[in-house]
């Protein structure tokens, strides 16, 4: 097939493209550099420098690469930012969002992918989270993918836009040739990892007062390879639908720093701070739904795998991508 790819030149993106890419499909990479990097480029997909802002330019590109499919991984996506400015995610996710939606619709695409969150469920009352839990995001981030989300159904009904929703927990890991480089750096395994590299001292731990084993957050980690497999399944889709996507085991921010220490043999000191705005206590996902409809089965579930692949990643790239 051939697939438009917004934000392919960040670190979900590229290596989604990459993926597709050796899978057979034809990928057109749309990115303003923004934030993501020229060098994540795979060089086997074609690269157009734009920007959903603006809407011809969406529209011109989108007409020219012709796609069977849409993937949209460009967006803002930090909680503790959108806490703080909540006008750029309702701007470049939700606004932007819609100028490459009426693109599709111009051009007669008639299928997306979305880069969806399991943010949009804020602090679910129960884990493993399932698809039917109510949608209450604690973060103008999460509320920005829950309009995305309502859009589409939209989108759908009147103008036969097919979607599949994908619901990230925490994507993590790297593939042989790219990886997590963002600036700043916001994440976790990456910013204890950039302990371990020698770049930062010690590690911060947001709250440790959470009703957690051992007081701070649970999340739930899911390997890049594994995201992007999933991806190239919904492909396959023949109905909109939403689909929860994470390994389904939950690890506490100590357990991660913990996992770290164990995959690179290094003491890697972790300083304890207050919480983090927006943050929910635990967030684990039931995959079940698209193990049973599309077969997904993930590869690479074990968090010290997860954070070896991470570790291989930085240590070849310690200054990340070339600016
Ligand atoms: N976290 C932390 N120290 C850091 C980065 C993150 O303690 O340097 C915590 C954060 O508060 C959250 C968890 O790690 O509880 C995962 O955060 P991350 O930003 O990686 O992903 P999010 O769940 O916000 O998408």
């Amino acid at each position: 097939m051939r697939i438009f790819v917004t934000g392919g030149a960040g670190y979900i993106g590229s290596i989604c493209v990459e993926e597709l890419l050796n899978a057979g499909h034809e990928v057109t990479v749309f990115d303003n550099l923004s934030k993501g990097h020229r060098d994540a480029v795979d060089p086997r997909a074609k690269f157009v420098n734009g920007d959903l802002a603006d809407a011809e330019g969406t529209r011109q590109a989108l007409r020219a690469a012709a796609p069977d499919a849409v993937m949209p991984f460009a967006a803002s996506s930090l909680v503790p930012e959108s806490m703080v400015y909540p006008s750029k995610y309702f701007q470049n996710n939700v606004a932007n969002g819609i100028n490459l939606l009426d693109a599709m619709v111009d051009c007669g695409v008639k299928r997306i992918v979305f880069s969806s969150s399991c943010a949009l469920f804020g602090a679910p009352d129960r884990v493993p989270m399932t698809e039917e839990l109510p949608v209450k995001p604690l973060s103008p981030y999460g509320q920005s993918k829950a309009m995305f989300e309502q859009m589409l159904r939209w989108y759908d009904q009147i103008h036969g836009i097919q979607y599949v929703n994908l619901r990230y927990f925490n994507a993590a890991g790297a593939s042989q040739r790219f990886g997590e480089d963002h600036r700043p750096e916001t994440h976790l395994i990456p910013n204890v990892l950039a302990v371990a590299l020698g770049k930062k001292d010690q590690v911060e731990i947001y709250g440790t007062d959470y009703m957690t084993p051992d007081g701070t957050c649970v999340r739930d980690y899911i390997h890049i390879l594994d995201l992007a497999s999933a991806h190239i399944l919904a492909l396959q889709s023949r109905q909109s639908v939403s689909y929860n996507l994470g390994s389904g085991d939950g690890y506490t921010v100590k357990q991660v720093v913990e996992a770290c220490r164990r995959v690179t043999g290094l003491p890697i000191p972790a300083i304890e701070r207050p919480r983090r705005p927006g943050d929910p206590p635990k967030l684990v996902a039931s995959s079940k739904k698209i193990a049973s409809e599309l077969g997904w089965k993930p590869k690479f579930p074990k968090l010290t795998d997860i954070v070896a692949s991470a570790w291989a990643w930085h240590r070849a790239h310690p200054d990340g991508y070339r600016e």
